[in-house]
């Protein structure tokens, strides 16, 4: 079960693994990622020689050491591997939730299902991703795909 109720707040969730460890200096592939998230495009990469995907974007397969990672489409669809609630006055926007979530794809990012009340997050939860773009910055968040109201 999963019921609609938290207050909606895109500038919580997998802010500090999208752009908050970033320096202007920074290009290439997180660049290139940040400009997809600011796109409302959610992308990951897929390693060419060994065939696994990756998320966060680097450089290099983290699998097999190779160059060879293409950016692609991720069906956006995982499963919730763990959740914590953030504790928040009620004034500061309430609690949230911080949730991993392992994509069908295998990589597991940190992030937040916006579309429940924390408390109805749990460990197996099938969610759905889709890129919240706020003062020209995406972040993924996600929903839950079972039994939530719209
Ligand atoms: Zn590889």
């Amino acid at each position: 079960m999963c019921s609609a109720g938290t207050r909606f707040d895109p500038r919580i969730g997998n802010n500090t693994m999208t752009t908050s460890s970033l320096s202007p200096a920074e290009t290439g592939v997180l660049a290139q990622h940040q400009a997809q998230l600011a796109q409302g495009q959610f992308q990951i990469q897929k390693c060419q020689s060994c065939h696994q995907h990756i998320y966060f974007p680097r450089e290099l397969c983290p699998h097999c050491g190779s160059d060879d990672v293409a950016f692609v489409t991720p069906s956006g669809q995982g499963t919730v591997y763990a959740v914590t609630t953030v504790r928040r006055k009620a004034a500061e926007g309430g609690d949230y939730n911080v949730s991993l979530v392992d994509l069908d794809e295998g990589p597991r990012l940190m992030s937040r299902v916006s579309n429940c009340a924390p408390e109805a997050v749990h460990i197996g939860l099938r969610v759905q991703a889709h890129v919240v773009v706020t003062d020209g910055q995406g972040v993924v968040l996600f929903n839950a795909l079972d039994g939530v109201a719209p």
